[in-house]
This record gives C-alpha cells, sequence and structure tokens, in this order.
C-alpha cells in the first residue's frame, strides 16, 4: 500500500537568484516518511530543498517550486492508499521570474504575484490528511480546512506556542477531524507524532 507524503518548503524564485520562501526544514514530513516505513508502506517522499537524509526505505523526489511539487504529486498519487500533506508550499509565486540577475538600480518596489495550486485540495486519494500552522483560531480553522480539502483529519498546531512549528524537534498537536471530533496531543517529539498520524490513518483502511 503506497503512501505519498509532501515536506519542506518550496522556492519560488524572482529571478536566476532570489526566491521567496519560508523557514520549514521539513522534520515533519521526513518523520513520517520514516514512520509510514517502518508501519509496511511503499513510501514516496516528495521534498522541498531541505538539507535532511533520506530515511531508509523511502523513495524520495526532490522539488524546487509549489509547481513542481504539484506536478511531482500528480504523478505519484494514482495508485496511492494515503496522501499527507506536511509540506509548507508556497501559496503565492512571482508572475514573472526573470531571466537575468536583476539590478538593483532596475528593480521597482512592487512584485506581482499570481496564487500556486493548492496540491492537498487538488488531488485524489482515499485517504487524505492535511497540516495547518495558525497563530489563531487554531481549531476554527482546521475544521473549516479539513472540510473544504476533503481531509479525514488535519494535524493542527499553534506555532506561537514554544516547542511547536518550524525547526524545533518537538511538536504539541491537535487532530481536527471531518465529523468536527477534535484529539489533543501533549508537546512530543516529531518522530512520535509521525508515528500517531501513521496509525490515525490506518484506521481508515477500509
Ligand atoms: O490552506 P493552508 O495552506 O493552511 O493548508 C495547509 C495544508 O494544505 C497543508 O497540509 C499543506 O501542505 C497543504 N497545501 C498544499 N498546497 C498549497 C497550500 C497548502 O498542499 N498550495
Amino acid at each position: 500500500m503506497k503512501v505519498v507524503i509532501t515536506a519542506g518548503p518550496t522556492r519560488e524564485y524572482i529571478d536566476p537568484v532570489r526566491f521567496l520562501s519560508n523557514p520549514s526544514t521539513g522534520k515533519m514530513g521526513f518523520a513520517i516518511a520514516e514512520a509510514a516505513v517502518k508501519a509496511g508502506y511503499e513510501v514516496v517522499l516528495v521534498a522541498g530543498p531541505v538539507s535532511l537524509p533520506t530515511p531508509r526505505g523511502v523513495r524520495r523526489i526532490d522539488v524546487v517550486s509549489a509547481r513542481d511539487m504539484y506536478r511531482a504529486v500528480q504523478r505519484e498519487i494514482k495508485d496511492a492508499t494515503i496522501f499527507i500533506a506536511s509540506a509548507a508550499v508556497a501559496d503565492w509565486r512571482p508572475k514573472y521570474c526573470a531571466k537575468h540577475k536583476l539590478k538593483k538600480g532596475g528593480m521597482c518596489n512592487i512584485l506581482e504575484l499570481t496564487r500556486n495550486p493548492d496540491i492537498l485540495k487538488s488531488v485524489k486519494a482515499p485517504i487524505k490528511i492535511g497540516f495547518a500552522a495558525e497563530t489563531n483560531d487554531v481549531l476554527a480553522e482546521g475544521r473549516r480546512k479539513c472540510r473544504e480539502k476533503r481531509l479525514k483529519f488535519i494535524v493542527v498546531n499553534d506555532v506561537t506556542k514554544r516547542g511547536s512549528g518550524f525547526a524545533v524537534d518537538t511538536n504539541e498537536v491537535s487532530f481536527v477531524y471531518a465529523s468536527g471530533e477534535v484529539k489533543a496531543f501533549a508537546c512530543m517529539s516529531k518522530r512520535k507524532v509521525a508515528a500517531t498520524i501513521i496509525s490515525a490513518a490506518a484506521k481508515f483502511i477500509a
């Protein structure tokens, strides 16, 4: 049974040497990939630019932009049972990417942006699980995203809390289910969060 996982940030280039991105390190997604291998799944990890070693037994596809990630997921998802979207995908990209490095003097002070595809919303898989890093209305936002993206559940965390979110080894999360039910967990290692997600996902397998 195949699991496709996205991890890390995406880079949206302005010119050959500048890009828009975010501080995601990919730790959560890589931990999920490791847990899924341990549970016996065939695992494909679609990773943005991160500096983490590939977990043993995982097939890794490296991508750069949100559109690259979208295309790689579309290719891999057809025979997958579970899709877990832990990547911090850039919602916007520069409308134009300059072929040559922009000169200081030639830069204008307006950067035109355009929307990236929502990978999690657009792909079809029997079991879809998402992530939501929020700063306020954490549960309400989780419920809305779970409905809109047709997820079995969404892993939400309040990134304003210590030991939660980007670039740390721990995470304090809640699972918000499509029914509205919430399961809140104490702060735990990302490895433990990963194992908990994999066993919660397995419960949906018919
Ligand atoms: O709507 P929001 O970006 O907060 O949703 C977060 C969830 O959607 C995460 O699971 C993220 O990986 C996924 N996502 C995606 N493609 C995007 C934006 C978010 O797959 N363009």
